[in-house]
């Protein structure tokens, strides 16, 4: 207890964690309404090609509007997702309504983020096999983006998990590439198909030279291996052109498009 200013009284001493705790408690329960109520919605930023310009796909994210609490940042509401499960049902929702929104343009490709949960539940496969089945988007045009934390778990349901989804012909890319435990035998061991150069070490591009060594070994090393890499977090016309210049196959960033809805990113469906 501490004394309060002014005041003869006392009143109960509420510590950081204890507000920490209850804020998780309260997004819990409210997280656990949000598909019935209709709070969760998925927007869509363009993934560009470099050599031309031109959107070569998009990257699907989450977004909560809760009615009680306004909108929490999938940073604030996905570990809770993962710790409670609710990213199951989620996740679900999530892959089926990205699916069934770009399937609806021809050819057009769509990356919908896992978390290392829905990777390491064996469900996983039977539940992508059948949104593609029920939105009838064909697996080509499907990609799944891993964390380097997901892909370190390596248990055996992961590693099945991983084999049946390239059985199924979903790409994988490997996300926030360099933020984790990472290395480079990732992309060894695991049936990675692409990667994502995350956007803390783009933000330093023309500035730092440190990110601009950095962004191209990766991009290097991921070249020798045959697999394309996007940049993420491209902000800046500067960031554009080193990263053209280093040869770096795909951007994604504020500059290129924002997430919002599908026709922001590519305009209205053919008829
Ligand atoms: P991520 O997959 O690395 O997604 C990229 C994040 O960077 C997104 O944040 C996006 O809005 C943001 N971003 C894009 N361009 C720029 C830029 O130029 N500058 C800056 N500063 N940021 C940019 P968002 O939407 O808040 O998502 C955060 C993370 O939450 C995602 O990171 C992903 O790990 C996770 N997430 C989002 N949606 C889902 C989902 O449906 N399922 C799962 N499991 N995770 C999700
Ligand atoms: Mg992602
Ligand atoms: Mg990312
Ligand atoms: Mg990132």
């Amino acid at each position: 207890q501490v004394k309060s200013a002014g005041g003869g009284g006392y009143r109960p001493y509420v510590s950081v964690r204890d507000a920490q705790i209850a804020r998780r408690l309260v997004l819990e329960r409210e997280l656990r309404g949000a598909l019935d109520r209709d709070e969760l919605r998925v927007v869509f930023q363009p993934i560009i090609r470099l050599s031309d310009g031109q959107v070569d796909g998009v990257e699907a994210l989450l977004r909560w509007d809760s009615h009680r609490l306004g909108s929490v940042p999938p940073a604030d509401f996905i570990p809770v997702a993962e710790e409670t499960g609710l990213i199951a049902p989620i996740g679900d929702w999530v892959l089926r309504t990205a699916c069934r929104a770009v399937a609806a343009y021809e050819g057009l490709r769509v990356n919908v983020n896992l978390s290392p949960r829905q990777l390491a539940d064996p469900a996983l496969p039977g539940v992508v096999a059948e949104a593609l089945q029920v939105t009838g988007l064909t697996p080509d045009r499907l990609a799944l983006e891993l964390t380097e934390t997901a892909l370190l778990r390596a248990d055996e349901a992961t590693t099945d998990a991983l084999v049946a989804l390239e059985e199924l012909g979903v790409e994988l890319v490997l996300d926030d590439f360099g933020t984790g435990y990472s290395s480079l035998a990732m992309l060894k061991e695991h049936p990675v198909h692409a990667l994502k150069i995350d956007r803390m070490f783009v933000a330093g591009l023309g500035a730092d030279a440190g990110d601009r060594a950095i962004v191209e070994a990766v991009i290097g090393m991921a070249h020798g291996m045959a697999r394309p890499v996007t940049a993420e977090g491209v902000e800046h016309e500067g960031h554009l052109a080193i990263l053209k210049d280093l040869g770096c196959d795909y951007a994604q960033g504020y500059l290129l498009g924002r997430p919002g809805p599908l026709t922001d990113a590519v305009g209205e469906p053919p008829a």
